[in-house]
C-alpha cells in the first residue's frame, strides 16, 4: 500500500494556547515514544464537540474555536502540546503480538485541568512508527461509535477514557469499502496498557520497566504506597495489586449492563482499569452469555461470558511482565489470586444492586443466597434470550409500580399482585417460571422498603444503551452530512438512568435490520 510519509515536519500553523501543559510522561525517556505531528486531514469540520466534558474539566470555550478544529483535526499544532506516539507490546486473542504502539493514536501532551491531569490523545491523526501495514486513520463510522460510546459508558458510571471532540473530514480511506476518515480527540489520566509493561519486558530492560511502573506510582496511583505495607513494602506487588483491583472492578460493572468489548488484548486493557479502545463493542441485545460481538472472533475468545477470565488472563500478563520488579513469585501469583476472590464480590454487589437488595455490608450467607437468586435469574433471561437492558429496566419498573399500589412504609414481602409484574412478565414466554422467580425475590426482599428498592432499581438499570441499531442510524446520517443524530443520542446516554419522554423510541428492542450488523475489527 502506498501512504503518505510519517509527519516529522508539519503542521505549521499554531494555535494560541487556551491549555496549561504538562508532559509527565516524557520523562521517561525516548526509548518510550518518538516525537511526530499527526498528519493533516482534508477539510475538517466538527462532527460533535463534548460540552458537557469541556466544563468538568475547566477548559475555556475556545477550545472548540475554528483554530482548535484545525488543531483537533492534525492541521495545526496546540502551542505547548509536544505531540509523540507511544510503543507498547501485547498478546493479541491469547498470541504474543511482539511490537504494537500507538499505530493512530497521536499524544498531544498532559494538559491540566479541573480534575487533574489529563493527557490527550487524537486517535486517526496519522501513521506512526507503529502503523504497521496501516493507514493511521479510523473511519468516521468506529469514531461515532467510539465518541458515544465512550460518553455512554461515563453516563453509565463506569471508569472510561473520555471524548472531547469528533472531527469529520472528507478524506479517504478504504476499508471493506471507501469510506471517510475521522478524528477523536479522546482525554484520559493516563493512556498506560498493559501492554507498556509487557513491551519492556520482553526487550529484557528492567530499567525501563522500573521507570515506567515508578512514573504510573507517582503520577498516576499514588495509592501503590499506602497499599505496599499489605505486601511487606513491596510497592509493584501494590501496583499489581491495585491494577487487579481495578480491573475486577471494572468488569464487574461490564457484566452488570451487559458490555461486550470485542477485543481484551492485553494492549487494550487500560492500567488504571479504564475502559480504553472502542472498536467491536456492543452493548447485548437478546440475553445469551456465549454472545460473540466481534466478527472476527471467530473462536469467541472475547465472548460476553468469558470476559472476567480473559481479563484474569490478561493480568497473568501483566504479573508475568512485572515479575522481575516484585522479585517474589509466590507474592505475585498471591497478588493475583485477590483477583478470583474480588471480581465475584464485585459482580454479586452489582448485581444485588440491579434487583435493588442493597446493604454492601451484607453478611456471607446472605450474599450466597442473592447470588443463587441472581444465577437463576440469568439461567432464565438466558433460556427466554430476552432483552437484557429491558428486562432488569421493566422489572424496576415493575418493583416501583408494585410499591404504588401499596401504603409508602409496607414491606416488600406483602401482599403483592401477580398482575403487578406485568411489566417484566410480558416480556417472557414462560411467565410461571418467572413469577415462581418473583415470589423467591420478594420473599427475600423482605423487610425492605419496596419503594426504596424500586428507586435504587431505577439507578442501577439503564433505561438507554447504545444499542448497535441507534449507533447505526447515527453513522448512516452523518455520512450524509447530518450530526444531529450523534448529539441527540450523547443527550440520553450521558444520563441513560433518566426517563427522557419523548424519546422512547430509543429504548425500544432492535429493529428487524439490526440482526444483520456485522462489526468487526476493521475500524
Ligand atoms: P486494535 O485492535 O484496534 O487495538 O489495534 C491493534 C494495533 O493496530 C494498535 O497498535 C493500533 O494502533 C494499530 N492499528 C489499528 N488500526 C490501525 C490503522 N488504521 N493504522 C495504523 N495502525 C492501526
Ligand atoms: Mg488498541
Amino acid at each position: 500500500m502506498d501512504f503518505s510519509p510519517l509527519n516529522t515536519s508539519g503542521p505549521e500553523v499554531d494555535v494560541p494556547p487556551a491549555l496549561v501543559w504538562t508532559h509527565r510522561l516524557k520523562q521517561l525517556g525516548p526509548q518510550f515514544f518518538t516525537p511526530l505531528k499527526p498528519t493533516p486531514l482534508a477539510a475538517p469540520r466538527w462532527a460533535a464537540c463534548n460540552e458537557g466534558l469541556r466544563t468538568e474539566l475547566g477548559w475555556p470555550s475556545d477550545i472548540f474555536d475554528s483554530d482548535h478544529l484545525q488543531a483537533l483535526a492534525g492541521n495545526a499544532t496546540l502551542v505547548g502540546s509536544e505531540p509523540l506516539a507511544t510503543v507498547y507490546s501485547g498478546h493479541q486473542f491469547g498470541q504474543w503480538a511482539g511490537q504494537l504502539g500507538d499505530g493512530r493514536a497521536i499524544w498531544l501532551g498532559e494538559a491540566a485541568s479541573r480534575q487533574g491531569p489529563q493527557e490527550i490523545q487524537l486517535k486517526g491523526a496519522g501513521r506512526t512508527p507503529y502503523s504497521r501495514g496501516g493507514d493511521g486513520r479510523a473511519v468516521l463510522r468506529s469514531s461515532i461509535r467510539e465518541y458515544l460510546c465512550s460518553e455512554a459508558m461515563h453516563g453509565l458510571g463506569i471508569a472510561t477514557t473520555r471524548a472531547l471532540s469528533l472531527v469529520a473530514s472528507t478524506e479517504r480511506v478504504l476499508r471493506e469499502e471507501l469510506e471517510t476518515a475521522a478524528v477523536v480527540a479522546r482525554v484520559a489520566p493516563s493512556f498506560l496498557r498493559f501492554g507498556h509493561f509487557e513491551h519492556f519486558s520482553a526487550q529484557g530492560d528492567t530499567d525501563s520497566l522500573r521507570a515506567l511502573a515508578d512514573h504510573a506510582i507517582a503520577h498516576h496511583l499514588p495509592e501503590c504506597q499506602a497499599r505496599a505495607a499489605v505486601w511487606q513494602g513491596n510497592v509493584y506487588a501494590a501496583l499489581l495489586d491495585e491494577v487487579q483491583e481495578r480491573t475486577a472492578s471494572l468488569l464487574a460493572q461490564w457484566q452488570a449492563v451487559g458490555f461486550c468489548h470485542g477485543v481484551m488484548n492485553t494492549d487494550n486493557m487500560s492500567l488504571l482499569g479504564l475502559t480504553i479502545d472502542y472498536g467491536p463493542f456492543q452493548f447485548m441485545d437478546g440475553f445469551d452469555p456465549g454472545h460473540i460481538c466481534n466478527h472476527s472472533d471467530h473462536q469467541g475468545r472475547y465472548a460476553y461470558g468469558k470476559q472476567p477470565n480473559v481479563a484474569y488472563w490478561n493480568l497473568f500478563c501483566l504479573a508475568q511482565a512485572i515479575a522481575p520488579l516484585i522479585d517474589d513469585q509466590d507474592m505475585t501469583l498471591q497478588v493475583l489470586e485477590g483477583y478470583k476472590s474480588l471480581f465475584p464480590v464485585f459482580l454479586g454487589d452489582a448485581m444485588r444492586a440491579k434487583l435493588g437488595l442493597v446493604g454492601a455490608l451484607a453478611p456471607e450467607s446472605e450474599r450466597e443466597a442473592d447470588w443463587t437468586l441472581v444465577e437463576d435469574l440469568m439461567q432464565f433471561m438466558a433460556s427466554e434470550k430476552v432483552d437484557f437492558t429491558r428486562f432488569w429496566r421493566q422489572l424496576s419498573l415493575a418493583v416501583v409500580q408494585q410499591s404504588q399500589t401499596l401504603t409508602s412504609e409496607s414491606p416488600a414481602g406483602l401482599a403483592l399482585q401477580p398482575d403487578g409484574w406485568s411489566p417484566v412478565t410480558d416480556l417472557v414466554l414462560d411467565r410461571p417460571r418467572l413469577l415462581a422467580w418473583l415470589a423467591r425475590y420478594t420473599a427475600r426482599a423482605g423487610k425492605q422498603n419496596l419503594a426504596a428498592m424500586g428507586q435504587q432499581m431505577m439507578r442501577s438499570n439503564p433505561k438507554f444503551v447504545l444499542r448497535n441499531h441507534l449507533a447505526e442510524t447515527a453513522i448512516r446520517q452523518a455520512k450524509a452530512g447530518d450530526f444531529t443524530e450523534i448529539e441527540t443520542l450523547h443527550n440520553l446516554l450521558k444520563s441513560p438512568f433518566d426517563e427522557h419522554p419523548g424519546f422512547e423510541t430509543y429504548a425500544d428492542l432492535p429493529p428487524d435490520w439490526a440482526g444483520q450488523l456485522e462489526i468487526s475489527c476493521s475500524s
